[in-house]
């Protein structure tokens, strides 16, 4: 018996009756983290993270049906026993085992296997069945270090600001923001903030965590700027807040930044490869780690990486059929 299936609701646990991160109302939603296309409104009950609880109090409004879980923390649903490990991808990221009868099941929900200084770094699960995202599953996915990316952003804002220029850096202002954030020199110049990443890190306060940087209002003077880091998510490209911080140069953050032509489509001065989910070597070296006799593939290059995992590894592999599109959240 399989332990864990897609439906129309998601993915779902018979035994246990609840489903993780789920993409329609259900009665009891286990969530992996805090993006959008993993936790959603309408859910009766929702256990998560810790550190999970003030973003879904931020984006959904809710705090009175939320139970939070430590890494670690075993607990019970109808005889299934379940524990949150961390992820790697973001603040309170995990993938979830479940172990019935002597079988465990794990779902990664997003990982990366690298560490950036902010999220619990990727724990290794063993386990029998492995259901691992994809979203940059092709051997072209080649991410350079973190550290590498990290010098070299604050090398091109050390520039800018010798030329009298403000950075302005795109995000997602959940995970990649706070990743940015972490690793500004802060002797460079002042850091300011849109207001959809100043929010996430307000939140982020009640949980402990504290990010430099000054949200800009209508009342930032724009000589106060000068020079500045700014970091925003990326739908603020092309609008009228943007164009209010010139003269500035401008770069996303993203693993699509490997793909040569992304950063022209995108219209920005630079990319730089910084991504919160794992490349191609980090994908193989989960799915042979785990020791799992079976891998279901989910959102990504589903298809390429299933049939990747099954010729060169011998393991057993198929797809799940998701509707979580991270293609939004690293913003192509
Ligand atoms: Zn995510
Ligand atoms: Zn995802």
């Amino acid at each position: 018996m399989n332990l864990l299936s897609v439906n129309e609701c998601g993915l779902y646990c018979k035994q246990g009756n609840f489903y993780i991160d789920p993409w329609k109302p259900v009665k009891t939603a286990l969530i992996t983290h805090g993006h959008s296309d993993h936790m959603r409104a309408g859910m009766g009950n929702y256990i998560c993270h810790h550190h999970t609880i003030p973003i879904l109090r931020l984006r959904l409004g809710i705090d009175n049906v939320v139970q939070g879980v430590a890494y670690g923390e075993q607990f019970h649903i109808n005889g299934v026993t379940i524990s949150f490990h961390p992820a790697g991808h973001i603040i309170g990221s995990a993938q979830i085992r479940m172990e019935y009868q002597g079988e465990v099941w794990l779902f990664t929900g997003d990982y990366k296997l690298s560490v950036d200084g902010v999220s619990q770094p990727y724990e290794l699960v063993k386990c029998d069945h492995f259901i691992t995202e994809s979203t940059f599953g092709l051997p072209i996915y080649n991410f350079p270090s973190n550290q590498s990316i990290y010098e070299s952003i604050n090398a091109w804002w050390r520039s800018n600001a010798q030329e009298g220029m403000n950075t302005v850096l795109l995000g997602y202002a959940l995970g990649k923001a706070q990743n940015i954030l972490a690793h500004a020199e802060e002797d460079i110049g002042d850091i300011f903030l849109h207001g959809a990443v100043d929010n996430v890190n307000e939140a982020l306060t009640e949980v402990g965590f504290k990010f430099p940087g000054t949200r800009i209002t209508s009342d930032t003077r724009r000589d106060a700027i000068r020079g500045a880091l700014i970091v925003a998510p990326p739908s603020a490209m092309d609008t009228p807040w943007l164009r209010s911080l010139k003269p500035f140069r401008i770069a996303m953050c993203s693993g699509w930044m490997q793909i040569r032509g992304a950063r022209r489509r995108r219209g920005v001065d630079r990319g730089f490869v910084l991504s919160d989910h794992c490349d191609w070597q980090q994908l193989n070296q989960a799915v042979v780690e785990t020791g799992a006799k079976q891998v279901y593939v989910t959102h990504g290059y589903e298809h390429n990486f299933s049939r990747w995992v099954q010729a060169e590894y011998n393991i057993g592999a198929s797809i799940f059929k998701t509707l979580y599109n991270d293609a939004e959240e690293e913003n192509v």
